[in-house]
């Protein structure tokens, strides 16, 4: 059951919070609905989920036309966008978490009517079938963003290697807080970069143990629902 599901989710974050001395009121948790129809995306709008994201820019624009009851959730794509979509998507979400390219940062500031929260996407392992910037990258990249005033670098993002160690997680969680801490000590006014989007099904205590304010979870919450 769904309920179950959030329910036993909910748990571990707060045992993760308290593990790390960390108020569970800063860490939000995203629904990843990739994986499942409107209905039961409705279903979890219905139980009181805020946070909904996709990875795919027609996926998440059907999902928030099914949910137009539901006008106070969050929309979170968190998948690569390409420039030619842009144009389709940027008005429709509240977060960004796969900002990658100066390219794709220019597309963003023509294109979009407000100031969109944005995550850099990181690469950290440097593994050459990721999507992300390597972290040497990341300062310079956010530099060059200075004048767009539609983006706002809220935090950095990345994807862990499936099926690491915990340990291999817990270095890459530390390098991309670190990573995180540097460019908010930096002070800049559109990058205040105070979040940190990581963790999944599979290894999101560990992430917010590490430091996690956005956890972005599908598979667990629908195992046998
Ligand atoms: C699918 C996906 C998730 C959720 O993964 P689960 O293992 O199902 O929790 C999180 N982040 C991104 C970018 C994804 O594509």
């Amino acid at each position: 059951m769904l309920v179950d599901n959030l329910e036993k989710i909910n748990q571990e974050i707060q045992l993760a919070c308290q593990k790390a001395a960390r108020s569970d009121n800063d860490v939000t948790m995203i629904a990843v609905t990739k994986s499942v129809e409107k209905d039961t995306a409705k279903k979890l709008a219905e139980l009181g989920i805020e946070n909904m994201a996709e990875n795919r820019v027609d996926k998440l624009l059907e999902k928030k036309m099914a949910l137009e009851d539901f006008p106070s959730i969050k929309w979170h794509l968190i998948g690569n966008l390409q420039r030619r979509k842009v144009k389709s998507i940027i008005n429709e979400i509240d977060y960004f978490h796969a900002l990658d390219s100066f390219k794709l940062a220019e597309e963003i500031q023509k294109r979009s009517v407000k100031q969109i929260s944005c995550f850099v996407e990181v690469n950290i392992t440097g593994e050459e079938s990721k999507h992300g910037l390597k972290s040497e990258e990341v300062i310079d990249f956010i530099h060059q963003l200075a004048s767009f005033d539609k983006i706002k670098i809220i935090g950095l993002m990345t994807m862990a290697p499936l099926d690491a160690s915990e340990q291999v997680l817990r270095d890459v969680f530390s390098k991309l807080k670190k990573l995180q801490s540097a460019i908010n000590n930096l002070h800049l006014s559109y990058a205040p970069c105070t979040d940190l989007s990581m963790g999944m099904s599979n290894d999101f205590p560990i992430a917010i143990e590490e430091g996690a304010t956005f956890v972005r979870i599908g598979t667990a919450i629908f195992r046998g629902a």
